[in-house]
């Protein structure tokens, strides 16, 4: 691989991305989200070595949204293992990530543990393992232990938002408990998950928790420092390859070519197996509800690193 100055690249790919016109549409849902500007990017990228190139607004905290449904899932793999995929598939749905149709014939199980539905089953499952008034503090020790940063938390404001407008997450949950796919009370479910969606992270935050998946299941490559095993690493990659964009997910695969993540906040954290974590954030939306910039960035990225896990020299 042709060797690149990592700090150059990110520092040009900001510059490129501050002149974009068409930024996407920012999430008007809750207030907090609605009043982050489109003029915002930012981008980290950390290698296998550990050095951070970060520019733009990459220190710049922003809500985290569905990209904590990737450490959720860590969570709950760990704590009941493969018996998870009793009750959440492993399925790209190529629906809207808040939608509730394939439920009907799927009897309650979601498609996969990156839409809403999947998430909000994991966070049940998670509410077996740890009491309601630990789970959340599990949840952020986590996130701190897993990006090495003690200052990251939940913003409550926000939190308290999803739950004041959450009424498709409401249905999902109730429509899941009809199935007996909910076993919690449907309030405290919902609440675990609306405060996982309010995790508050920076790009740099973002990418250093995303060494694990980097580095096959450890916090910091040749220690035995072991989050997950290398095989759950591989396989949550697999997952957010195929399903970490929601009816976006083909379009993202096939212009970036790295398992991803998003979230309606406009992060997106990226993974080159073995080579680097990558978080980027614009908050203007494209109409899957993925970051508009964010997808642009990580596409020059790759096209001038060559970082792809589909590449074969
Ligand atoms: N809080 C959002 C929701 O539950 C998260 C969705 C997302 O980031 N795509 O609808």
């Amino acid at each position: 691989m042709t060797h690149v100055d990592l700090q150059s690249l990110v520092d040009d790919i900001a510059g490129e991305m501050a002149r974009e016109v068409v930024r996407g549409k920012v999430a008007d849902y809750i207030p907090s989200l609605a009043s982050v500007s489109s003029d915002k990017f930012g981008i980290t990228i950390i290698d296998h070595a550990g050095d951070c190139y970060s520019a733009g607004d990459a220190h710049s905290p922003f809500s985290v949204q569905s990209i904590s449904k990737v450490f959720s899932l860590t969570m709950a793999l760990g704590s009941v293992g493969d018996a998870l995929w009793t009750r959440v598939g492993r399925e790209p749905s190529g629906s809207p990530f808040n939608s509730i149709v394939q439920l009907e014939s799927e009897h309650g199980i979601p498609r996969n543990p990156f839409i809403n539905s999947g998430a909000i089953v994991v966070a049940d499952v998670l509410l077996a393992s740890y009491k309601p008034s630990e789970i959340l503090g599990e949840f952020i020790r986590f996130m701190q232990m897993v990006a090495g940063d003690d200052t990251i938390h939940i913003d409550k404001a926000v939190a308290q938002s999803e739950q004041a407008t959450g009424f498709r997450n409401v249905a999902l949950g109730n429509y899941m408990r009809a199935f007996d796919n909910i076993v919690h009370p449907v309030e405290q479910t919902l609440g675990t998950y609306f405060h996982f969606c309010a995790l508050s992270m920076s790009c740099q935050q973002l990418a250093k928790a995303g060494r694990y998946l980097m580095c096959g299941g450890r916090r910091h490559p040749g220690t035995a420092d072991t989050i997950i095993s290398q095989q759950r690493a591989r396989r949550i990659l697999a997952l957010m390859m195929m399903c970490g964009h929601y009816d976006g997910s083909g379009e993202f695969a096939y212009r970036v070519g790295l398992p991803g993540k998003s979230g309606v906040g406009g992060g997106i954290l990226a993974v080159a197996p073995g080579i680097a974590s990558i978080a980027v954030w614009s908050p203007g939306l494209n109409s899957h509800g993925n970051s508009q910039l964010g997808m642009i960035a990580l596409e020059r990225l790759v096209q001038r690193t060559g970082w792809s896990v589909f590449r074969s020299n």
